[in-house]
């Protein structure tokens, strides 16, 4: 919907056509799985430029989607780049999802063909046969499948696609914890303006090695991570999924990481994490949640690395880094990635305020998406008139451009009028001895409104702090309408895969604590 266009000083016009022209000169093995097997890039390209043949063969052309729901490797990001390939728009969906999950997000794309693991093949054809599409084709973990015995049979595929900047690339649909969720329309320029960003903000070069073990159906590990490789010249290790035994095994053949923070709560129980395990490694990198400053803290204790944290989400990219070279600071995400401007405005009317007010993240640039898929309105809606994204993200900037998040403007709690931000509580609920980690959430009262609520994980349930305890040491420290009304020690919070708290399921679970 935005008027912006990309138009960089380029030779090419799609993100494959930059990644070829960025790879051609790799002669070193480019992508393993940690497994033994591994490709160099020539070869891993002419696998999507087969796939891309099978593609077109069953109609994928211009525009056309493409949902993809199968396991991580190898082969299934050769799929994602094909799909780009032959012009068509990548639909990745979550494995997690169930059929009727899927019709809903098959009924509002309507892609061409859909690719999925053999297991759900049947469920599925009859699904996509009722939205009118072509082709149902099958890829498992191993790569095996009627789309790979198709490929075999497809010649390699002579041309790159003929895309511009501005077409569409991939639909990611948000996570959409209210609601139904919306499919983000992401185009090659919004991608590979991010992806060249941050290969250089983050010095990438040839020479680089990225651990990868996220996901690769939501934007960290789909795009974030796998384009800043591409479009440096340097290799990726591809785990199937994270399992911190395997991360450790892995960690002296890289160079870099990218995770989110259960990543690094999880690696930091490991035993053997110390300055030797990571000492080929020049740069760690968190994001998707918030990295509790107490684990940024503690991984630069053990390892002499300050993880770098940045901010982004599927309809941005990337928006915000901490320094490469410069200060890291636990707790925020960072400054402004070159060529993307953020302001911080009040959120009902979008008057900016100044810097060290507390307000709605507001982004604009190459990396900003280009509207909600079908949804005009909308679109509209979650924009200003002067083209600003508004993000949904509550923050402020300090004295020194560091931004901060304060939590998502859902999650603001209004309690007797006043306005409380959770991660104010929350750290200082984190910082008492004895806590692991907290969320705070607003709960119907029948007096406040909203009542402010804690979940509190504690290192030994046993030992403490209990509910009073908390909050008699709440008390010199905030005022008395932040304070939560009650306190609930839970064994552990719920988290979706990207490590994200799921504070909808908190105020689902204590809706009647009040009442
Ligand atoms: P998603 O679209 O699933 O990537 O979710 C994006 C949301 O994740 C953002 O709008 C933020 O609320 C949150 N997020 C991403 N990175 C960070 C971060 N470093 N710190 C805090 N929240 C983050």
């Amino acid at each position: 919907m935005m008027s912006w266009s990309y138009s960089p000083d380029l030779a090419v016009t799609s993100l494959p056509a930059l990644i070829a022209q960025r790879m051609a000169a790799r002669d070193a093995p480019f992508i393993d799985d940690g497994q033994g097997r591994s490709l160099d890039f020539a070869d891993y390209w002419q696998l999507s430029g087969r796939f891309a043949s099978a593609l077109s063969a069953s109609g994928v052309g211009a525009g056309d989607r493409v949902a993809v729901q199968v396991d991580k490797s190898i082969e299934a990001m050769a799929l994602f780049h094909a799909v780009m390939r032959c012009g068509g728009v990548l639909l990745p969906l979550n494995t997690a999802y169930t059929i009727a999950e899927l019709d809903y997000f098959i009924g509002d794309a309507e892609p061409k063909v859909v690719v999925c693991a053999p297991a759900v093949a049947a469920a599925l054809t009859a699904v996509a046969d009722r939205h009118g599409c072509r082709a149902v084709m099958t890829l498992d973990a191993a790569g095996n499948g009627t789309l790979f015995e198709a490929a075999a049979l497809a010649p390699p595929m002579p041309a790159e696609c003929r895309c511009q900047w501005d077409d569409l690339a991939a639909i990611l649909y948000t996570s959409g914890t209210t609601g139904r969720s919306k499919g983000a329309m992401l185009t090659h320029g919004n991608l590979a303006s991010n992806a060249l960003a941050l290969g250089e903000l983050w010095q990438f070069t040839a020479a680089d090695v990225l651990l990868h073990a996220l996901p690769i159906y939501h934007t960290h590990g789909l795009f974030t991570a796998t384009n800043t490789v591409l479009v440096t010249g340097g290799a990726m290790i591809f785990l199937a999924r994270f399992d911190a035994e395997e991360v450790m095994a892995q960690l002296p053949r890289a160079t870099a990481m990218m995770g989110v923070p259960t990543f690094y709560t999880r690696l930091l129980q490991h035993p053997a994490l110390g300055r030797d395990s990571a000492r080929h490694v020049r740069l760690f990198v968190s994001g998707s949640a918030p990295l509790l400053a107490e684990t940024h803290r503690e991984f630069e204790r053990r390892t002499g690395h300050a993880i770098l944290e940045r901010y982004g989400m599927t309809e941005t990219n990337m928006n915000t880094s901490n320094p490469y070279d410069g200060e890291r600071r636990p707790g925020t995400v960072g400054l402004p990635l070159p060529g993307v401007q953020l302001r911080i405005t009040e959120a009902a009317t979008g008057r900016p305020l100044p810097r060290g007010e507390t307000g709605m993240i507001e982004v604009t640039g190459p990396n900003v998406f280009k509207g909600y898929w079908r949804l005009p309105e909308k679109t509209a809606e979650e924009h200003r008139a002067d083209g600003y994204f508004i993000t949904g993200d509550l923050g402020m900037i300090d004295g020194d451009g560091y931004v901060s998040i304060v939590g998502r403007g859902k999650d603001l709690i209004i309690s007797g009028g006043f306005n409380v931000y959770p991660k104010e509580v929350e750290s200082e609920i984190d910082a008492l001895p004895g806590v692991v980690e907290t969320a705070v959430f607003g709960v119907p009262h029948p007096d406040f409104g909203e009542a402010v609520t804690a979940a509190l994980v504690l290192k030994r349930p046993d030992v403490g702090p209990d509910e009073q305890a908390v909050l008699a040491a709440l008390e010199g420290r905030l005022a008395k309408f932040k304070r939560p009304k009650r306190v609930i020690v839970v064994e552990s919070l719920p988290r979706n895969a990207m490590g994200k708290v799921q504070k909808n399921v908190l105020r689902q679970t204590y809706a009647k604590l009040y009442t």
